[in-house]
């Protein structure tokens, strides 16, 4: 059950409760939070808790009646989710449209706090882009022009409504203006400064905290029996954010190798050593696409955490201990002057990759403005 898997989070839950249980719960709410805050299972929990038949009991949905029941699956008489799809103006493109809908249900059951990028990695269409259309939006709206069964309310959950065609945010906007009773419409958004602040302005924000290290400690020993030093490593690298835990405890090793990647890839780059750079590219080249990506995602954090070390700022660098000791030295290659530039070129080929550019020029092009722009300050002989 939803409301229960989210560790803590017990100062939201209680707000939304209250609002309920008051009857003060406004037409329109957006649950906002930084990347990986837990918005989509907390308000999809709400939906839980709102459907829940046996309430009076406690202050959470019970998990057995029949409403419950439904709910788990996402589907209630009366509920709509709305997230973003790759355009349906063909037959072609319709079967992409179910894909990305069918795959939010299928990976939502396995991991509840999974992002919108998890999903668009699984999907077909992958390097198109996705969005809500004024048609989705008009969809939900005559649905909801019904009354609610059962004196329940109807609920639509919009997630990233930011992606919402400018068509489809004017629409939504014009019902927010005039909502139909019982009728509740949650926005759920890491980018509240991206919708329009006509939108913004007719809904209640509220601001959902990013999870402790403690809570991530505790989830991954208690849902995936981590061993609790590995957990706690984990925890600290995450910034708050389980997804990103759970997907480091699923792939540690290979979590780990990417350190030892990039050292590699420094060495060569700054030596600028051809044959290894052959090699090198060649492992990553048959790892594919995702691999390159994972990697290059990998060096934009590693890029970050030399600037903080540069600017002195070390109690806000959050990685392993061996990437620690890593930073304190290969911070004097890359430094202030060149860490812009670096993460612009390092940013620029991860955008190509998704692109589907081709792998050997791309990382080739790579080691050479690497190789440019780290041995500009080669103070230091070994990394
Ligand atoms: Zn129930």
């Amino acid at each position: 059950m939803l409301w229960k898997e989210l560790p803590n989070l017990s100062s939201s839950k209680n707000y939304l409760t209250e609002l309920y249980l008051n009857n003060s719960l406004p037409h329109a709410i957006m649950l906002k939070g930084e990347e990986g805050a837990a918005i989509l299972p907390l308000a999809l929990g709400f939906v839980q808790f709102i459907y829940c038949d046996n309430l009076s009991k406690k202050d959470f949905p019970c998990g057995e009646c029949k409403s419950c029941k439904q709910t788990k699956n996402l589907f209630y008489p009366g509920f709509q989710f709305v997230l973003p799809k790759f355009s349906a103006s063909s037959q072609k493109q319709e079967s992409n449209e179910d894909d990305i809908q069918l795959l939010f249900y299928q990976l939502f059951k396995e991991n509840i706090f999974l992002s919108f990028d998890d999903i668009l990695k699984e999907a077909k269409g992958k390097n198109k882009q996705a969005f809500i259309s004024v048609q989705d939006i008009h969809k939900v709206i005559e649905s909801v022009s019904y009354s609610a069964i059962g004196g329940k309310y109807n609920v639509v959950c919009i997630w990233h409504p930011e992606m919402m065609m400018p068509a489809a945010a004017n629409k939504l906007l014009k019902t927010l203006e005039e909502p139909p009773p019982q009728t509740l419409f949650i926005l759920i958004t890491h980018q509240p400064e991206e919708l329009l602040p006509t939108i913004i302005s007719r809904v209640q924000q509220i601001h959902v905290p990013l999870f402790s290290d403690k809570d991530i400690v505790d989830y991954l020993i208690d849902k995936y029996s981590a061993e609790p030093s590995k957990a706690q490593e984990i925890s600290e690298i995450c910034n708050g954010n389980l997804n990103k835990a759970i997907g480091i405890l699923h792939h540690f090793d290979e979590y780990s190798a990417l350190l030892n990647d990039f050292r590699e890839f420094a060495r060569l780059s700054i030596k600028y050593d051809y044959d290894g750079i052959d090699q090198w590219i060649k492992k990553y080249e048959t790892a594919g696409r995702e691999a390159v990506k994972r990697f290059l995602q990998y060096v934009l954090d590693v890029l970050h955490h030399c600037l903080l070390q540069n600017y002195q700022l070390n109690h806000l660098i959050k990685t392993t201990q061996q990437e620690k000791e890593f930073i304190s030295k290969f911070y004097l290659y890359a430094h202030s002057e060149n860490i812009p530039k670096l993460y612009e070129v390092f940013n620029e080929a991860y955008h190509h990759v998704v692109r589907n550019a081709n792998l050997r020029m791309l990382l080739n092009t790579l080691f050479l403005k690497s190789n440019e722009l780290l041995k500009k300050q080669n103070t230091v002989s070994n990394v």
